[in-house]
């Protein structure tokens, strides 16, 4: 383990959480840091902060309601829906969500020492988010670098890893369980596994799923 501090970009979803995991594993100090930018539903935050509490991290919540305001979208705002039109961004992408969201923990993270930011950002199921690509996260690690002249390292464990991939990085890191029992991934609201209906947890299903069948073969060879 290093001996080092890390701040890690925590919705309370299933990434992020997975994230929160990686990281106790990796570095000697954890905290979380978990945005209000008015969600749907003020249960992901309390989901948030619960899973903080009951894995002793210490837990920051900012507000970003400023982004709401700027950048209506299909997570904050009911009259919204959820989809996605041929060649466009779903209506879930909020611009300049994870640019906001990985500058406000940065400045946050030099306040507390912690030299690396850890992002559940993945460019695998990739959904068309800018936002979320590689380039992206390499290109802003360089910029706020420079402008606060301070060696952040952003680490994106789930960069390169399919949702059924992910599932298995909880089960390395002995967090199957608690990831998929306290988790909320829903649009909808519910915790662990959802509606069942939205994209989210269509998207959670199927990883889970393809991880099941992969994990019960392993056990059968
Ligand atoms: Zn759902």
């Amino acid at each position: 383990m290093k001996k080092e501090k890390a701040v890690v970009v925590f919705s309370g979803g299933q990434d992020s959480t997975t994230c929160l995991f990686w990281a106790m594993e990796r570095f000697s100090e954890v905290e979380a840091v978990t945005f209000n930018y008015g969600q749907r539903h003020k249960l992901e935050l309390e989901c948030a902060a619960e899973i903080a509490k009951e894995l002793n991290i210490k837990h920051h919540i900012l507000d970003m309601s400023l982004l709401n305001q700027l950048a209506p979208n299909a997570l904050t705002r009911d009259d919204i829906a959820i989809e996605q039109k041929e060649g466009e961004l779903p209506t879930t992408f909020v611009d300049g969500r994870n640019l906001l969201f990985l500058t406000f923990a940065a400045v946050l993270a030099k306040q507390l020492g912690a030299k690396h930011i850890v992002t559940g950002v993945c460019e695998t199921d990739f959904s068309g988010y800018p936002d979320c690509r590689d380039i992206f996260v390499k290109s802003l690690n360089v910029t706020l670098n420079l402008s606060m002249d301070y060696p952040f390292v952003i680490d994106t464990p789930l960069m390169w890893l399919n949702k059924a991939e992910t599932w298995e990085l909880a089960e390395t890191l002995g967090a199957f369980e608690f990831v998929r029992e306290r988790t909320l991934t829903c649009y909808n609201g519910i915790i662990a596994d959802g509606c069942g209906d939205c994209p989210a947890c269509v998207l959670r299903r199927n990883g889970l799923d393809e991880y099941l069948v992969k994990r019960d073969q392993g056990v059968k060879q």
